[in-house]
């Protein structure tokens, strides 16, 4: 809701769906508001859905979706496949020093990248293509997959820290 956006230091946008919570930041007068906020500055993690929401072009969105506009990439909803296709992967992410355990879920695919993103994970399909699975563009920060389905809090840390 709109009066919970007062005094926050950053925001996580998490998995779900999409098209529902854009609806519903819609329709409780919370879209406008928190776009103003992160259009200022507003650090924020996007996971999954979340990530869809902070990217600057949606690929099999509907019509009537919106995103922020945070992060210059192109995510494709649900590339990896449906909810049967779900998958787990040890990736190495840029800055950790152990690999961390990735969920994904109905998994938004980076399609493309713009010069100002960093790439901090990627992982390896078929035919030995590498999509990003964690990116970052100055204090917003997405990810594809579920970091809060494990009890691993590296990559909140890494978001805190950067508060
Ligand atoms: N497929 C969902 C969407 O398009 C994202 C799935 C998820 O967050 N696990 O919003």
């Amino acid at each position: 809701m709109p009066e919970d956006l007062v005094a926050i230091d950053g925001i996580i946008l998490p998995g779900g769906e999409s098209t529902t919570i854009s609806m519903l930041l819609e329709s409780s007068g919370t879209f406008e508001p928190l776009s103003e906020l992160l259009s200022h500055g507003l650090p924020a993690f996007g996971t999954c859905a979340g990530m869809i929401l902070l990217s600057n072009e949606v690929l099999d969105g509907r019509n009537d979706q919106r995103s922020f506009d945070r992060i210059d990439i192109a995510v494709r909803r649900n590339a990896f496949g449906r909810q049967i296709a779900s998958f787990e992967k040890q990736i190495d992410v840029r800055g950790l020093a152990e690999p961390f355990q990735a969920v994904f879920i109905r998994s938004p695919g980076v399609e493309s990248v713009g010069p100002e993103v960093e790439v901090l994970a990627t992982i390896e399909l078929d035919k030995e293509i590498e999509i990003p699975v964690l990116c970052r563009q100055n204090n917003i920060l997405v990810s594809s997959f579920h970091p809060e389905l494990t009890d691993d809090l590296r990559l909140h840390q890494m978001f805190l820290s950067e508060l």
